[in-house]
């Protein structure tokens, strides 16, 4: 019974780049890119409390509006991060729209918004009850790498070329809760919703000394319950082990510089997304329009020493040859 968080990618290699993770345990998600979301449900998207884009080509932003349309209306707050010049896209967004009549809302949705600079980070509010308008100076804090830590996860970014700043990124897990089930066996205990309830206890990290009460249950009700405590049971029925490491790497020159970041980024992880645009006999044209060949993404790949690696962002130019990014980005690989 392993609890991992679990990465998608929101759409096929050849259409808008995007990922989706969500959480074991907990009706939460992130996103990595705003692209086209039409893949994803209302449901999917509701979880999402922390959105993170590279940067605002069309085909990593379109989604916004998509997004915007579904929290509309609710009582929420979404952190968003992008890299410089990012107020400026959010806000031409907001401004494209009428809010005559928000004030009449009974939920009113927050947005914080993150510029993301080599050296520091800008964040601004955005609220629905002042009509989506700029709050004022912007709060400013030193950035070296770190978004966000929480006590279940970290978001750590690297500002990449791909002629304007890109963000590259990387989702860390704090660490993971493996139930083991002949423990529970051995133990007379039943497995149940209870499993839930204890794995999000340990992910909020509650005092381990503290009471918890496994339930046996019947027909949707408890007819059984024993005490432990937290820390005692976690140690005789479950593993903890290290988190996964999810990076995502699109839209980047593959320049001695952004090759060295982006493997700096993705050290060790256990999954890397990571474009290939282009082949690597058209590697002057992938130069041109600052994106990686498949060779690139195969090189970061195993440079990084990233445990298995999904590629992404196609260029439409090569339709029906998938195989040919696969093969050239493995060979690479396991050179
Ligand atoms: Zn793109
Ligand atoms: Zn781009």
């Amino acid at each position: 019974m392993k609890s991992s968080v679990k990465p998608r990618l929101i759409n096929s290699p050849w259409a808008d780049p995007g990922l989706f993770i969500s959480f074991p345990y907990e009706r939460r998600a992130i996103l990595f890119d705003l692209g086209d979301l039409g893949n994803l449900t209302s449901r999917d998207l509701l979880k999402v409390t922390h959105v993170f884009v590279t940067h605002a080509h069309m085909d990593h932003f379109t989604g916004f509006d998509q997004l915007l349309r579904v929290f509309l209306g609710r009582e929420k707050e979404i952190e968003f991060f992008g890299p410089e010049a990012f107020f400026e896209r959010v806000e031409g967004k907001l401004t494209g729209y009428t809010w005559n009549l928000v004030e009449e809302y009974q939920y009113q949705l927050k947005l914080r918004v993150t510029e993301v600079h080599a050296d520091k980070m800008m964040k601004r509010r955005y609220e629905c009850r002042d009509r989506f308008r700029s709050g004022g100076r912007a709060e400013i804090q030193p950035f070296s790498g770190l978004l966000v830590k929480e006590p279940f996860f970290r978001v750590e970014a690297a500002v990449l070329d791909h002629r304007i700043p890109c963000l590259g990124l990387s989702f860390l897990e704090s660490f993971s809760v493996n139930v083991i089930k002949e423990r529970l066996s051995e133990l007379g205990l039943p497995i149940g919703s209870w499993l839930t309830r204890f794995k999000k206890a340990l992910y909020s990290r509650e005092n381990p000394e503290s009471a918890f009460g496994v339930t046996w249950e019947e027909g949707g009700k408890i007819i059984r319950e024993k005490e432990f405590a937290l820390g005692e049971l976690a140690k005789s029925i479950a593993t903890i082990s290290p988190g996964r490491k999810i990076s995502y790497i699109t839209d980047i020159v593959g320049s001695d510089e952004n090759l060295e970041k982006a493997v700096v980024l993705a050290t060790e992880a256990d999954h890397l997304f990571i474009e290939a645009a282009f082949l690597e006999k058209d590697r002057e044209t992938a130069k041109r329009k600052y994106h990686l060949t498949a060779r690139e993404a195969g090189l970061v790949a195993r440079r990084a020493g990233v445990k298995q690696f999904t590629l992404l962002h196609f260029s439409p130019r090569y339709s029906g040859q998938e195989e040919a990014f696969l093969k050239e980005a493995m060979e690479e690989y396991q050179r």
